[in-house]
Order: C-alpha cells, then structure tokens, then sequence
C-alpha cells in the first residue's frame, strides 16, 4: 500500500493538528489516543512515511528503528506501566482493522487488560 501523506498522524507530525503529547524525540512521537480503550491508551509514532510494521521494517533506515523502538520502550517507562504490565500492539491492514495508515504501536495500560484478542478463533 503507498503511503497516503494527507493521513492524520501524518498532519499531527507536521503540525496541522494538534496532539496530546506525551513523549517525543527525533524519531519518534507519542500521543494520548482520541477515543481511550484502556485508562492509558498512547499511540507511539516513526517519524517518517511507512504505512505498517511491515513497510517500516523492510524500509527505514537501521538509526530510525533502533530510535522508534527504544522511543515505545521509553514511554512505557515514563508513563509507570512497566512494574504493573502493558501491552503494545500495532494493527496492519483490513483483516486487523487498521484506520489510520501511518505505522503507529498502541500503549495500553492502567488497570489488568481483557484477553489478548476476541475469542472468536477456535482452531
Ligand atoms: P488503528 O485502528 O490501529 O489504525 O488505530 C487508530 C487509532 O488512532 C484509534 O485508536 C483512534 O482512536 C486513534 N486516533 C484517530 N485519530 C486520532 C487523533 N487525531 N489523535 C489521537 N488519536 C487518534
């Protein structure tokens, strides 16, 4: 899929719209989500054009994502969630009901979490 540059978070890293910032440094920003599912919910972005885990890890220069990690790892930190438990997830494409086509990894902390996926799989 080729990068769409008009996505939002692609305008929140330009500055058109505004975020609620929590962490960011030269490769990465993070930023509280709009609509929470967990009492924290952070969304952690590359600051550079890849739609997906995929895309980025084929693509982007080794500095970039050595920096992003490390940025999702640090924000977990700051935010306090790693003594109590996190999770981090990142949605790819239609079957994982990606909405926004910038690669971005969900934070998801502050109390215990559901399970990890909808029971809706038996093998
Ligand atoms: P995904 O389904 O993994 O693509 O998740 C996209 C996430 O972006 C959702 O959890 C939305 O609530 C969140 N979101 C969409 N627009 C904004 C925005 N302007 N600021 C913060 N979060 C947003």
């Amino acid at each position: 899929m080729a990068y769409d540059p008009n996505n939002i978070f692609a305008k929140i890293l330009r500055g058109e719209i505004p975020c609620n910032k929590v962490y960011e440094d030269e490769h990465a920003l993070a930023f509280h989500d709009i609509n929470p599912q967990a009492p924290v919910h952070v969304l952690v972005i590359p600051k550079g054009e890849f739609v997906s885990m995929a895309d980025f890890t084929a693509q982007a220069p080794d500095d970039l994502i050595v920096g992003f990690m490390r940025a999702v790892g640090k924000v977990a930190e700051e935010l306090g969630l790693v003594e109590p438990g996190y999770r981090t997830l990142a949605n790819a494409g239609a079957n994982a009901h990606q909405e926004v086509p910038h690669l971005h990894i969900h934070i998801f902390g502050g109390q215990r979490l559901g399970p990890m996926l909808d029971r809706t799989f038996s093998a």
